[in-house]
């Protein structure tokens, strides 16, 4: 299985690329936006290809016209303003999710945001739900689509090593996760086929990721 990672050159992107090629029978495709990132991704011995999430969609469906699941693991991070929230978390992911479907490409997994319900919308603080919103309707979006895709609403990102335990559920208390972790769920949710149409949050806890996944 071929997968294109939206995102690639991010904290949990580069987990994820290695971890896909570490993995037999799976191969990664690296969607970054600047060449000099492409010497990491070769070093792992995966392909990379430019594509900027504010160019057209044509651009990204043909990245992912030669893939079997489409990850999307961008973000226009907390360091710029809130017009790049709507073009890369919202509009990106949007057509990311539409190019997903024009290039035939059935298998889609989203990163989500922790809680990305109307609720949290309306109890965030006004610096944040800006953000919510664009996580709570791509998220809408995709779920509207005839995609075979999971939204993982992972906690407070850590840089810390990954622990391989998780907490995962519908609904879970609020809590921290190392983006390493994040990564092995994503690679672990796109090898079973059981988070097929699903959403589920994820914090660190107590079972091992295969069997958190297992028993979703
Ligand atoms: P990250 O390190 O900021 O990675 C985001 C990636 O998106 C970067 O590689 C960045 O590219 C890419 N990107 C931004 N704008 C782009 C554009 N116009 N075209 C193409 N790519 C673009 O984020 P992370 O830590 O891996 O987390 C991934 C996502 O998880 C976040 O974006 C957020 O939505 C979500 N999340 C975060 C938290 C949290 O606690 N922080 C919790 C839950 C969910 P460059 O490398 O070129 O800059």
């Amino acid at each position: 299985m071929k997968i294109l990672v939206v995102g690639a050159n991010g904290q949990i992107g580069k987990h994820l690329v290695a971890k896909i090629q570490d993995t037999d029978g799976l191969q990664a495709k690296a969607m970054i936006r600047k060449q000099e990132q492409a010497s990491y991704f070769k070093e792992l011995g995966a392909e990379s290809v430019l594509v900027d999430l504010e160019d057209g969609i044509e651009k990204i469906e043909e990245a992912a016209k030669d893939v079997d699941a489409v990850v999307f693991t961008a973000g226009s991070g907390p360091n710029t303003g809130k017009d790049k929230t709507i073009l890369i978390d919202l509009d990106g992911a949007v057509k990311t999710i539409e190019a997903t479907k024009r290039a035939g490409v059935n298998r889609f997994v989203m990163v989500s945001s922790f809680d990305t319900t109307r609720e949290a919308i309306q109890s965030s603080p006004p610096s944040f739900s800006p953000y919510v919103v664009a996580k709570h309707y791509a998220d809408e979006w995709l779920k509207r689509t005839d995609l075979a895709y999971t939204i993982i609403h992972p906690g407070r990102l850590t840089n810390d090593k990954g622990l391989g335990k998780v907490e995962l559920g519908e609904k879970v208390e609020r809590g921290e996760i190392p983006r390493e972790d994040v990564a092995e769920v994503i690679l672990e949710a796109l090898q079973n086929e059981k988070t097929i149409r699903k959403g589920f949050q994820i914090v660190t806890g107590n079972k091992s990721i295969k069997d958190a996944v297992e028993d979703l």
